[in-house]
């Protein structure tokens, strides 16, 4: 619950007086220089995703005010870094780290606990600090995002690819720090779609600030180089010498992430294509013929499935324009609107890319195309089959790793739409990812919302993501929201299904459904975070681990 914050006068975090957090600011302040410090005391502005604000969670669930920071600190070097965490120690203030900010639909640039100082890396740390064209690596700063990495990747010259999300301009290392493996962080969605779309997994080496303000580089950066230079196999091998450490500094509390190196595409031939499906209930059998051509690597990239509501909602025209009523949209209307769009009278659309020389990709097609024709009506189409706007081309460009902003159609569904994510993971069989589509569909039903079903295949597993989208204006809707997604959490946990990435109101309740052996997975994570941060000053409550000092007070949701 939430004391209306005043305006020229910002949250405290808990625990600290007026009067500590004036002078840590105006400490602060002297450390850093006066203009690297704000304090977070003026109105809110919701902005939009490419001026998004750092002051708060844009995309609010709860009322505007809840999920705010007292003041927000620009760092311009990893020293700096070191030198705020150890301000935090001395003072007991709380700090959340963000890239750039953008993850928008978990939770923004908002700090998990109310009133921590939010240090905005990615203001002045925004350079990309090496391209290796031989080895197709670089090593970027928090506050490069996909459409900067590109850029510097167009000017080497060199036939090199980056792989975007759906929306390019977040962070690059904030994206794969929250492991948007499939869709995700970046607005919402957080993986990429050519071969390299698991972002996590095409990391390699990171440098990170440990709460103590000790700087820690991973795997072979571990090892300094001839005359203290950077390791030379620091952005080739992931693994190194002892622990694998890195899996700990993402979607954790553990340090602030200040390098980190990626693996880049050697560009190659693409051809993208689209197939559409007549029924609902071919989605089990869709599901079984995706997963051996996935295993098989005959699907190219992380294709999609996604729901025909789709189709309307990337035409970009508003809801309004298609349906005037409240509640849900007819399944009926859908299928009668479908049919006046290029995908016509269909269930399901399923998007993919296939790579290589020209042989490989026909060889390639040729096989979708028979695998998916066993279901009766289905149709496969190209590019040039689709007109110009058609979402299509929109796939071409991100699943060839060119920048894209064209998946923020969705916002037009709704006035001043808010959208978060319900994003399960299932394994790649029909049965389980119908189980979960009853499941989600259901809720959907039940609290109001038309339901966005997008699919995302790896292979062996898929990434379910449901796109809510609702009036930030409209309290009752965010109410419905809340009850929707807990509904949701905890019906699919029962079943088995566990969430890979939640907004931050929900981090807690998710971490809890990983509770096997008596939450032994928390306890060790709270270990750990005793361990590390034993003042409990960096992003409290994150991923649902609470220091110490802070746990069991209330501040868990
Ligand atoms: P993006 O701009 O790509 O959406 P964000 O900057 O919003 O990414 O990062 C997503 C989340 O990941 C943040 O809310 C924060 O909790 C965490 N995070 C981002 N950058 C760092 C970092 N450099 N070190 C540690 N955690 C980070």
């Amino acid at each position: 619950p939430s004391i209306p914050r005043q305006q020229q006068v910002p949250i405290l975090p808990p625990d600290v007086t007026r009067e500590t957090f004036t002078t840590a600011i105006s400490e602060l302040q002297n450390l850093l220089g006066n203009g690297n410090v704000e304090v977070n005391d003026k109105p809110l502005v919701d902005g939009w995703y490419m001026e998004h604000p750092n002051t708060h969670d844009a995309f609010h669930l709860v009322d505007q005010e809840d999920l705010v920071s007292s003041a927000i600190v620009y760092p311009g070097s990893t020293e700096e870094v070191s030198i705020i965490l150890k301000w935090a120690n001395q003072h007991l203030i709380p700090i959340y780290p963000i890239s750039m900010g953008r993850n928008l639909g978990y939770g923004g640039a908002a700090p998990r606990l109310r009133g921590s100082v939010v240090v905005d890396l990615g203001r002045r740390m925004n350079k990309v600090l090496n391209i290796d064209g031989d080895a197709a690596t670089c090593l970027v700063e928090p506050g490069v995002s996909y459409f900067k990495l590109y850029e510097e990747v167009q000017k080497t010259g060199l036939p090199l690819w980056i792989d975007t999300p759906d929306l390019s301009g977040g962070s690059v290392l904030g994206n794969c720090i929250d492991r948007g493996v499939i869709m995700g962080a970046d607005c919402g969605w957080g993986k990429g779609y050519t071969p390299y779309g698991d972002h996590w997994a095409n990391h390699c080496g990171m440098e990170v600030v440990l709460p103590n303000g000790e700087v820690l580089r991973t795997g072979m950066g571990a090892l300094p180089g001839r005359d203290d230079a950077d390791n030379p196999t620091w952005q080739a091998f992931q693994h190194a010498y002892g622990p694998s450490v890195d899996g700990i500094f993402s979607q954790s509390n553990f340090g602030i992430v200040t390098k980190m190196g990626m693996w880049l595409m050697p560009a190659t031939e693409h051809q993208s294509y689209c197939i559409s499906f007549p029924k609902d209930d071919d989605f089990e059998q869709i599901v079984e013929i995706i997963r051996p051509l996935a295993l098989q690597r005959i699907l190219g990239n992380i294709p999609q499935l996604r729901n025909v509501i789709q189709e309307i909602a990337t035409t970009a025209k508003p809801r309004s324009h298609w349906f005037k009523e409240k509640g849900v949209m007819p399944r009926e209307l859908i299928r009668e609107i479908a049919k006046t769009l290029p995908c016509g009278d269909c269930a399901w659309v399923f998007y993919g890319t296939v790579y290589g020389p020209e042989e490989t990709r026909n060889r390639q097609l040729e096989i979708i195309k028979k695998e998916f024709a066993k279901i009766p009506g289905s149709v496969f189409k190209l590019p040039q089959d689709l007109p110009d706007d058609h979402y299509i081309h929109s796939r071409v460009k991100i699943n060839s790793g060119t920048p894209e902003l064209k998946e923020l159609d969705w916002l037009n569904w709704l006035p001043n739409a808010g959208h978060t994510f319900f994003a399960p993971i299932t394994p790649t069989k029909g049965k389980d990812a119908n189980i979960v589509y009853d499941i989600v569909t259901r809720l959907h039903h039940k609290w109001g919302f038309d339901c966005f079903p997008t699919w995302c295949v790896a292979g062996r597993e898929m990434h379910f993501i449901a796109n809510v989208i609702y009036d930030r204006g409209d309290p009752d809707a965010k109410r419905r929201v809340n009850g929707m997604m807990h509904e949701m959490i905890q019906t699919c946990a029962k079943e088995g299904y566990g969430e890979y990435r939640t907004h931050l109101l929900y981090q807690d309740v998710v971490a809890k459904t990983y509770g096997y052996g008596n939450q032994v997975l928390m306890r060790f994570n709270e270990m750990l975070k005793d361990t590390i941060d034993p003042n409990g000053i960096l992003a409290p409550g994150r991923n649902g681990i609470w220091p110490k000092r802070l746990r069991g007070r209330g501040f868990e949701l």
